[in-house]
């Protein structure tokens, strides 16, 4: 008898572990409001939170990168002050706790939020301080959740150095790694050579956006080049694997080396989606990577822009690729293995209670299963 692919509900309960998701991507749409007014920023395009929260999901079919980012023009605007990133950045991790989410990296660019005279330092520190107030309500909530930041630094600017630096200086007080992001053509991320080497010499970590709206060499640069410990998006990899008609797979040498190494990528589908990156959902390539066992993980982008969260991703591709909770069980667990975060903590987390977790609803599942035959 075939079970019914896992539905949104038992997987918001599920342990779920979020790689790659956006701090200005995240907001709620009445704290967008609020902190608007609270700031005098008079350019949202809608006051009503309901009417603001629609025009931020950006579904149209095949929409660019570009009309993508539009919104993050509006987030960004209000997240200008200390009390406003520690607010967003506390609400975060509430949203993320209240969608079972038991380990999470949210990344965020400190050189976006000095507009209004605040210097790098105090943007990171307003944000590690909203983080830390959301794991502790989260924990008093009894819905315990680790949160570290990354920091990102943009493609397009000439600030990666100094923000590696602010990365490695804040390596103890909640910031996990660096990243840089941004539009891929034209601005590839051997630009940033500097700011990688020192993430390498001082033994940090480094995650890369590439591969997403741009193809190999991106991809390439970011591993060869760049020493990338995971891919940021990297689904035009699989520009590098060929199926024949009969379901004979090839993979070309950076996509083998990509797999032999297990080198983690951050797959974002609904937010590809949206992006135009794919076309649908069910060609998204996550459904190949999974099958031919890529270190894949599965990731929001961002929640607010693309409409989603972890579980409702996730439920979409149990009925777009038939995935079942083992399919979930691994997703979560590579996301696990591949955390900027200690090796002996990752492990209690595996086995402490992820494993436990999903062997819980399986079991709840199977249970369901039969009794409806018994019935
Ligand atoms: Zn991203």
């Amino acid at each position: 008898m075939h079970d019914a692919p896992p539905s949104l509900e038992p997987i918001r309960r599920a342990p779920k572990v979020l790689l790659h998701d956006h701090l200005d991507g995240g907001l709620r749409p009445a704290t967008v409001v609020e902190l608007a007014d609270e700031c005098g920023y008079r350019d949202l395009p809608a006051s009503d939170p309901e009417a603001l929260g629609r025009w931020f999901v950006a579904d149209t079919p095949r929409a660019d990168l570009v009309r993508y980012l539009e919104g993050f023009a509006h987030t960004v605007a209000v997240m200008q002050t200390a009390r406003a990133l520690e607010r967003v950045a506390r609400e975060c991790v509430e949203d993320l706790s209240n969608d079972g989410i038991v380990y999470a990296e949210v990344r965020f660019a400190p050189e976006l939020h000095t507009e209004r005279g605040l210097e790098l330092d105090a943007v990171v520190e307003a944000v590690l301080e909203g983080l830390s107030a959301g794991m502790m309500a989260a924990r008093r909530a009894g819905r315990p959740i680790v949160v570290r930041a990354l920091l990102t630094a943009m493609r397009t600017a000439a600030r990666s150095l100094e923000i590696a630096e602010l990365a490695v200086r804040y390596r103890d007080g909640g910031v996990a790694g660096f990243d840089v992001a941004g539009a891929e053509a034209g601005y590839p991320p051997t630009r940033h050579l500097e700011a990688f080497t020192l993430i390498q010499r001082e033994n940090f970590h480094a995650t890369l956006h590439a591969g997403e709206a741009f193809g190999l060499p991106s991809i390439w640069q970011a591993l060869q080049w760049c020493n990338a410990e995971r891919l940021g998006h990297g689904v035009r990899l699989v520009d590098d694997i060929s199926v024949a008609e009969d379901g004979t797979v090839v993979l070309g040498r950076l996509a083998s080396y990509v797999r032999d190494r297990r080198i983690p990528l951050e797959l974002c589908p609904t937010s590809n989606v949206h992006t135009g990156v794919v076309g649908r959902l069910e060609d998204h390539p996550i459904g190949l990577l999974r099958r031919l066992s890529f270190r894949a993980t599965i990731n929001t982008d961002n929640r607010l822009m693309s409409g989603v969260t972890l579980s409702s991703e996730m439920a979409r591709c149990c009925r777009a690729f038939g995935w079942d909770w083992s399919d979930l069980r691994w997703l979560s667990i590579n996301a696990m293995k591949s955390a900027f975060y200690p090796f002996d903590d990752r492990l209690a987390l595996i086995n402490g209670l992820i494993k436990p977790g999903y062997d819980a609803l399986e079991a709840e599942s199977a249970f369901r299963v039969s009794s409806t035959v018994g019935s």
